[in-house]
């Protein structure tokens, strides 16, 4: 058939509409989504039609297309994903998941009036950090503690309130990096101190800040390597002997611990993060943390130290532009309590736990996931799946250079690559986001749910599915 004819008998929009389906989809979803997907499905045949393409025109042929694209336009733009990364703290997957208490607290709060700056035993006004500040000191051993929106902020903050237009002593090997354009020079640039740079990226020694102080220093800071490690012919000044010196010459000492961990590791043979109250144990003035790396809450910048410099800091009209909203802080709130039972927060928090989750409980649910992937009908019959030995990250600038032994499923198939396969899950319901490894699909088990275990297969399922038809 010519070009011209086919675009001829394209049904015209009317004509759609007034076909069966058209009034079950506009008793269902806004009318504007509706004649939107009917002219994008249209659009579309023109298309394959002017580039040389006979598609089907009758209007039967354009259902499947407008179907798929009211059920799309439904869709947040912000979703849940399942992580089969194994990566434990995912920037790009919303880091921390919060533990099922703290997301009850959150939601009811968020949903109703509260206390949040109002004084119920005065009837006055109340102060909104108040909710958090016990729970601080508790879990850190800190004289006082505030927060703000994110670590970033709190780094920020904390040198604007000590150091404005005055020295803070770094050393070059904690210029650091972070990932999303947050790099320690800039932010002191922002914050209006002034950096000094002592030592070199390989060796800073405690003389090395001693000979920087002077009449313009107004505070050493020490940077967590959070996403590399130095090892070889290294040196740094520790945070007691920092600690030591700042005391002598009355200069504060400040550590951006980025991650922040509240309880020890070393059980697990992490020995590589301090606590933060241990650092503050070791003389610590200021530290910063984030709420949603190993904490395991929602996504703050946690303050905690001298109630001087506490003070100030919260005197700063820029806590105003960087405050926690409500939801966050009643997250916040309640991720800390778990921190009151140590033992039931490695239960109840999701990254302790998937952090701490020993290989055999990790290999049960690779298996789980294999069998239930091999259960499914069809194309997954023909695949080559297979659970395996694996390492999997703490990731978000936490634990660097650390390999956790874990388990993961591998998915290989003849007929598709596993960059199609791995494009496939990214793009089925729920997104499953996995990795690629010596050409297979690795789908690690210590990031998934063991309620979202069927679910997962049954998308692997799905993406095997797609290909072997098409
Ligand atoms: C992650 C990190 C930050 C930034 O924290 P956010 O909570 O992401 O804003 C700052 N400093 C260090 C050392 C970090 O690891």
């Amino acid at each position: 058939m010519k070009k011209e004819t086919l675009l001829r008998r394209l049904p015209q929009v009317d004509e759609v509409l007034k076909a069966p389906p058209g009034e079950r989809w506009l008793n269902r979803h806004p009318r504007a989504h509706v004649l939107r997907a009917v002219r994008e499905a249209i659009g579309e045949k023109r298309k394959e039609i002017i580039s040389g393409g006979a598609p089907d025109v009758s209007i039967e042929g354009l259902l499947p297309d407008i179907e798929q694209r009211l059920a799309g336009f439904g869709l947040k733009s912000l979703r849940r994903v399942i992580n089969a990364t194994g990566i434990v703290i995912h920037t790009n997957l919303g880091r921390a998941l919060l533990p099922p208490g703290a997301a009850q607290n959150a939601a009811r709060i968020a949903s109703s009036h509260s206390n949040l700056e109002y004084d119920l035993m005065d009837g006055k006004r109340g102060r909104r950090l108040s909710h958090i500040k016990r729970l601080l000191t508790e879990t850190t051993g800190a004289e006082d503690g505030t927060a703000v929106n994110n670590n970033a902020a709190a780094v920020l903050i904390a040198l604007n309130s000590l150091s404005q237009g005055k020295e803070v002593i770094v050393s070059r090997g904690e210029l650091v990096e972070i990932g999303g354009s947050f790099r320690l020079p800039d932010v002191m640039a922002s914050s209006g101190a002034l950096l000094r740079e002592v030592g070199t990226t390989n060796k800073t020694r405690i003389a090395d800040y001693e000979k920087a102080l002077c009449s313009q220093t107004a505070l050493i800071l020490k940077v967590h390597r959070s996403n590399f490690r130095i090892t070889g012919f290294t040196e740094e000044a520790g945070i007691g002997e920092l600690s030591a010196l700042g005391k002598k010459t009355g200069i504060p000492v400040m550590f951006d611990l980025g991650s922040g961990c509240l309880i020890d590791l070393g059980p697990y043979g992490i020995h590589s993060e301090p606590t933060v109250g241990e650092i503050i144990k070791e003389g610590a003035d200021i530290v910063t943390f984030s709420g949603d790396k190993l904490l395991g809450g929602p996504q703050a910048g946690i303050i905690v130290g001298g109630a001087g410099h506490i003070e100030k800091i919260e005197m700063n009209p820029l806590a105003r532009a960087m405050r926690m909203d409500k939801m966050s802080l009643s997250a916040l709130e309640a991720t800390l309590m778990e921190y009151g039972d140590p033992e039931a927060a490695k239960r109840n928090i999701p990254t302790l736990r998937m952090l701490l989750e020993g290989p055999a409980s990790i290999k049960r649910r690779a298996l789980r996931l294999a069998r239930a992937i091999k259960r499914h009908s069809g194309a997954a019959k023909k695949a080559d799946i297979s659970v395996l030995e694996d390492f999997s990250q703490t990731g978000g600038g936490a634990l660097p250079g650390i390999d956790l032994l874990t388990y993961a499923v591998s998915v290989r198939a003849e007929w598709i690559s596993s960059n199609r396969l791995e494009g496939n899950l990214r793009a089925g319901s729920p997104p499953v986001v996995a990795r690629i490894k010596d050409d297979a699909l690795i789908l690690d088990a210590r990031t998934i749910g063991d309620e979202e275990v069927l679910e997962a297969a049954g998308c692997v399922g799905a993406a095997l599915a797609k290909e072997a038809l098409s």
